[in-house]
């Protein structure tokens, strides 16, 4: 029965169905999270703390009138918006507010059949919709055929998940929240120390510290040394740090490498086509979720990429 449950077919079909749902998130999660940051972060610090600004500015200063009418204006804004979290309010079309009906919402075949078009206004939906479903069933199905019916293919299918939400929310955003990466890092210590996967327990919690560190040290030293703003965020090392605890630490090297140059590859290209201004942070997140991938669906090669450097280190 696991067998049949977890062959290729029937894992294609549940990645087509995941695929959906990461849609939802992709779209969701970064509205939940820039609701909270005007919140707490812009509103509410300049409206509770009045401490801040006079550390800040000085004891006997005050926040000026204004900021306390933009802060409650923002607060009362937030106050009147329908409540968001992933599974509510039932989807609807961005354009008109149609709700999506369920037979609207079968993956790949309903975007096929509206013709990638809303149903009541006909406003065009994105392919990368049917694009992000097709990948997802497509990566879960491999993870079967690759690592057969268990626990292993399961824990790919969820730290591949985890991946394509990130690649997205970064492309769209810049921006990694810990409520993606943290997960991921959690994935990979878990599935270690309970022999999910082949990784060794030891590995994997490496893999999480070398996979942070590097790109902490990367950042470090082009701030420190070369005196430029520091072009890592802490999201790209959480990032890396999860990828590394799914992995293991041998891993981490062939996947930031693999990240590095398809990263200066399409970032230049871009810049050179036009399609992205200098001035503006390329997000890494795509990048090494790309690198994340190549390391779950081919983990000898990736993995024996670090393998072979750990001699030169002296491990
Ligand atoms: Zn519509």
């Amino acid at each position: 029965m696991i067998e049949l449950l977890l062959s290729p077919p029937a894992l294609g079909v549940l990645g087509l169905l995941v695929g959906s749902f990461l849609n939802v998130v992709v779209h969701r999660l970064p509205a939940m999270y820039m609701r909270d940051w005007w919140r707490h972060d812009v509103a509410g610090f300049a409206l509770a703390d009045p401490r801040s600004w006079q550390a800040a500015f000085g004891a006997a200063a005050k926040p000026p009138r204004e900021l306390e009418a933009a802060s409650r204006a923002v607060l009362q804004r937030l106050d009147q918006l329908t409540p968001l979290t992933l599974l509510r309010p039932p989807s609807r079309c961005p354009a008109c507010g149609h709700r999506i009906k369920a037979h609207e919402n079968v993956p790949v075949l309903s975007w096929l059949l509206l013709r990638g078009r809303c149903s009541a206004c006909g406003t065009g939906i994105a392919p990368r919709y049917l694009l992000v479903e097709l990948a997802t069933g497509l990566l879960f199905a491999a993870c079967a055929w690759l690592f057969g019916a268990g626990a292993h293919a399961l824990v790919s299918c969820a730290a591949l998940a985890l991946l394509i939400v990130m690649a997205l929310v970064d492309l769209d955003y810049t921006l990694l929240p810990d409520s993606l990466t943290i997960p991921l890092v959690v994935l990979g210590l878990v599935a270690a120390a309970l022999h999910w996967t082949p990784v060794r327990w030891s590995d994997a919690a490496a893999g999480a510290l070398v996979g942070y560190g590097v790109l902490w040290a990367f950042g470090a030293f082009w701030q420190l040394v070369l005196r430029k703003a520091n072009a890592m965020a802490e999201g790209d090392m959480k990032m890396l740090a999860g990828i590394g605890a799914v992995l293991g630490w041998q891993a981490v090297p062939g996947v930031l490498f693999l990240a590095a140059t398809l990263g200066a590859l399409i970032g230049v290209g871009l810049i050179v086509l036009g399609r992205h201004r200098r001035d503006v942070p390329i997000p890494f997140g795509p990048y090494l979720a790309l690198g994340g991938l190549a390391g779950i669906l081919l983990p000898s090669a990736v993995g024996g990429f670090g393998a072979a450097l750990a001699p030169l280190v002296g491990l």
